[in-house]
């Protein structure tokens, strides 16, 4: 297993033909996570030939409409299609009411159940968990509340070394080894499971989306050592006063914010549609971080492939 990203949107509120506004969708075993839901972004799924029935959880960081305008047209599609999965929705104060609005006056009636949970953007928090990952909430500065997340996969078994195992060990101990646990055998004998008789898995894979956002430090314990931080770049540094002024990033500042807290990979969108070329933001993030990924629309990224 390992976290598979497709970028559906990379632009900010005012609209561009090439740059579609603001949604990830990510893949955890077969389970589709969709973070944030500008407008078309169901228009964005069938273009990149995603299927939005997997979608289970969809994560809004904040109610401006480039990040959740989709929302009520990707649920009716839904329904349309005869879903009956249960749907989980996190989002801020308000979206739960927008959304119900819009069902009453359109006389949408869903098939399928929708649990909605209300996020707080006071403070970080664990939101929700299942087998695979746990998510993680990220407050953010922004004009209204904002919650950016943090999903990370969970740790995964270690491989069992089953040659090294002594004959005379129960299947009860294997999985104890497996999950890391050292076992005392019949003999009394203490069997280590790391890196004797089990190597570690690969690392957990873990994903970091934080939009819309201010230069904002206090982040960084959070999102210490992650795989891969998205980080909205609206501006280059030269308006960086306007960025300050509108609770935005320049591109400088994501790359300052993904080297102090050690991630591993930078990825950079939500690009303000006075820029044509975006050639520059990738020169001035990674003038700071050098893993610097230039988010496109329909960009696809597997974990394996990161550093
Ligand atoms: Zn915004």
């Amino acid at each position: 297993m390992s976290f598979h990203l497709t970028i559906l949107g990379t632009g900010s509120a005012n609209p561009v033909v090439t740059r579609n506004a603001t949604s990830h969708f990510l893949m955890v075993e077969q389970e589709g996570y969709l973070f944030d839901c500008g407008e078309a972004t169901q228009t964005q799924l069938l273009r990149f030939k995603l299927k939005a029935t997997r979608i289970k959880y969809i994560f809004i960081t904040h109610l401006h409409g480039d990040h959740f305008f989709g929302l009520i047209g990707l649920l009716s599609t839904l329904n349309m299609h005869h879903r009956v999965d249960d749907l989980y929705i996190y989002g801020p104060k308000g979206l739960a009411e927008v959304l119900t609005l819009q069902m009453k006056y359109s006389d949408t009636r869903l098939n399928f159940k929708v649990h909605f949970e209300e996020t707080r953007s006071e403070e970080s928090y664990l939101l929700m968990e299942n087998d695979y990952v746990k998510v993680t909430t990220i407050p953010l500065v922004h004009r209204v509340p904002c919650c950016g997340f943090l999903i990370e996969e969970k740790e995964k078994p270690h491989k069992i070394l089953k040659e090294l195992l002594p004959s005379h060990i129960s299947i009860e101990q294997i999985k104890c080894l497996k999950d890391g646990q050292d076992v005392l055998d019949d003999n009394g004998e203490v069997l280590y499971s790391c890196d004797y008789y089990t190597i570690k898995g690969p690392a957990p894979d873990s994903y970091a989306f934080c939009t819309d956002t201010a230069y904002h430090p206090a982040i960084l314990p959070i999102i210490k050592g992650v795989k891969l931080l998205y980080h909205e770049t609206t501006f280059l540094h030269e308006l960086v006063e306007r960025a300050k002024e509108t609770c935005h990033s320049t591109a400088y500042q994501a790359g300052q914010i993904a080297k102090e807290a050690g991630v591993k990979n930078l990825l950079i969108g939500h690009f303000s549609s006075r820029y044509k070329d975006l050639t520059p933001f990738i020169d001035e993030a990674k003038q700071v971080f050098h893993n610097t990924i230039l988010g496109e629309d329909g960009m696809s990224i597997d974990f394996r492939d990161l550093v």
